[in-house]
């Protein structure tokens, strides 16, 4: 029996490790994807104490610190297919196995919001991309969009900037919303033009793929918009239905309820990153709430002890 099953191998689930294992805990921590969201970024600015490293860099950095602890963390690149509550322990089912651990850091993060518009399904991963990083090389010299208009959408279009001819923004609102340094790259990057105030209806293509999308208004005489590949950045669904298969609370938008201990409704539960119910979703608050995770699964574990 473990004391702590940490589910979720981003950075999340990196900086609860790291805390576990100082802590003593005796932990596994499982996660499908090494290092998570974060890798899907050439650009981390905003991580405290490192001016400017890639989202990859910062995983492996936080992985390696977690590491450090590995007489008490066990490490398992699998999934988590079901998660079931008994006399006060969770029991997790990863492959054939059935894991059981007194506490559960739950740090699933999220998936792809996508865009519901005729021609996604057909064009999906021929022409429809959804991360910039990894796809945007095969646009050398294209012409490309990408929909959104957070901070991730504005980074995505510079990281397109690098390879494309053109890139467009298109943004449902009047003005997109990346941090003001991410801006200024934006105004005077001459590739990137922003088309406000519109939303994609349609996708269109041929055997090659993406030719044009077809928009809500018109921009220089036309609703179509003549594209090689559309990028999609309209955001993330909380990735929480095996917390919910237990009863773990969950608000409107499907993101698990914590308080300021991440803990949710069900004792030995805790949850953090992406997955939670906060306002504000960066490495840094998914780290601290992590961290806040693991000195809250050590709480539990000695005040339960016998
Ligand atoms: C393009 C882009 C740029 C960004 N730039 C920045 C930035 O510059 N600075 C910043 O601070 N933040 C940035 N962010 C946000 C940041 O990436 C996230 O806030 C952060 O990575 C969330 O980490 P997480 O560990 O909570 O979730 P995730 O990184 O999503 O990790 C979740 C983990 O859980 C695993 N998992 C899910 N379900 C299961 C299961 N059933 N069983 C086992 N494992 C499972 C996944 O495989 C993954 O390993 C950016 C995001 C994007 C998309």
């Amino acid at each position: 029996m473990y004391d702590t099953l940490i589910i979720g191998a981003g950075v999340t689930g990196y900086g609860a490790a790291m805390y576990a294992g100082r802590l003593g805990l005796k932990a596994l921590l499982v996660g499908e994807l090494p290092g998570g969201t974060i890798t899907m970024t050439d650009r981390v600015e905003n991580y405290p104490g490192f001016s400017k490293l890639t989202g990859q860099e910062l995983a492996d950095n936080l992985r390696k610190h977690a590491e450090d602890y590995k007489e008490f963390i066990d490490f398992r690149d699998d999934r988590v297919a079901s998660l079931e509550r008994k006399d006060n322990h969770f029991i997790a089912e990863i492959g054939k196995e059935k894991i059981e651990a007194k506490t559960v850091i739950f740090a699933t993060g999220t998936k792809w919001r996508e865009l519901r518009v005729p021609g996604h399904d057909e064009f999906k991963n021929k022409g429809v991309h959804y991360c910039a990083l990894c796809d945007g090389f095969f646009y050398r010299n294209k012409d490309v969009a990408i929909v959104g208009g957070s901070d991730s959408a504005a980074k995505d279009a510079l990281v397109l900037a690098e390879h494309a001819k053109k890139v467009y923004i298109i943004y449902r609102k009047e003005k997109i919303r990346p941090e003001p340094p991410n801006m200024k790259r934006i105004e005077k990057n001459g590739k990137i033009e922003i088309i406000n105030n519109a939303n994609v209806l349609e996708i269109k293509g041929d055997k090659s793929g993406v030719t044009s999308v077809m928009l809500d208004r018109d921009f220089n005489g036309s609703k179509e918009l003549r594209l090689d590949g559309l990028f999609i950045a309209i955001g993330h669904i909380a990735l929480s239905e095996l917390a919910k298969s237990i009863g773990v609370e969950l608000n409107e938008k499907g993101e698990i309820k914590i308080n300021r201990k991440s803990e949710t409704n069900i004792p030995g539960f805790f949850a953090a990153g992406d997955v939670v119910d906060t306002h504000f979703k960066q490495a840094i608050t998914g780290v601290a709430e992590g961290v806040l995770a693991a000195y809250g699964a050590y709480e539990y574990v000695k005040n339960n002890e016998g």
